[in-house]
């Protein structure tokens, strides 16, 4: 199934096999090489009661009830363990730069798509420089139990990885991007009721790709490593929901 411009799908965050994050986003693009959407400004956030691996058994954004600030797009290639996410600021929009949210290869459901923060960000400034993001936590993270050493090993060495790309400047998203803009028309999506309850194709797919090359076209890359088991977290971005 592919989405339309402008459609309201959930994107669902996959623990253990159970929806611990539902979040409502407007698809930009849905082609067979990218996944683009956006998330206004109090999209809604929704989140199911489980045993969760976190201190307060909660879901780290539990309590806020949608996206906060400017939106944000997303943009992710299908089998990428990363997601780039482009905040701007302020009622004129300007550009604060990339993001790049480590979080596992989306998979489509009857609602939108589901997918699993990796914990790990790096945070790129409009100049290009950029910095990992919340590597402690990461290891915090596995203290916890929601990641073993070895996954934790494997989400560094993607970081890394990217680190690298980053460094060479021959990343593959567009550079337009910044330019663009939402569709005035579009209203602040709503969840639908029983979003959780939708089958997950996440319990399948709990090996991911982490780290096919990054720059290359999608006929020469290859697989160097994986992760077994895929956890997400906390947004904890430039900007917080
Ligand atoms: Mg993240």
């Amino acid at each position: 199934m592919r989405w339309t411009t402008g459609d309201a799908v959930v994107r669902r965050e996959i623990l253990g096999g159970t929806p611990w994050l539902g979040w409502m986003v407007n698809v930009v693009e849905d082609s067979p090489d990218l996944l683009a959407t956006y998330s206004p400004s109090g999209s809604p956030f929704s989140f199911p009661p489980g045993d969760w691996p976190t201190q307060d058994g909660r879901h780290p954004w539990h309590g806020y009830g949608g996206w906060r600030g400017t939106g944000t797009l997303m943009l992710q290639r299908p089998a990428d363990c990363y997601a780039v996410w482009l905040f701007w600021d302020g009622p004129d929009r300007e550009f604060r730069g990339w993001y790049i949210n480590l979080e596992s290869p989306f998979t489509r459901t009857e609602i939108g798509f589901d997918t699993l923060d990796l914990e790990l960000d790096i945070v790129v400034a409009p100049d290009r420089s950029w910095e990992m993001k919340d590597v402690d936590l990461l290891w915090r993270r596995r203290d916890e139990g929601r990641f073993t050493t070895s996954e934790v090993q494997a989400i560094l060495d993607l970081g890394d990885q990217i680190g690298r790309m980053l460094d060479s400047g021959n990343w593959w998203w567009d550079d337009s991007w910044v330019e663009w803009q939402p569709d005035p028309n579009w209203t602040v999506p709503v969840i639908p009721d029983g979003w959780e309850r939708v089958e997950t194709p996440m319990l399948t797919t709990r090996v991911a790709n982490a780290s096919r090359s990054l720059t290359r076209p999608a006929s020469q890359r290859t697989t160097s490593h994986r992760l077994r088991h895929l956890a997400p977290d906390r947004h904890s971005g430039a900007q917080r929901p």
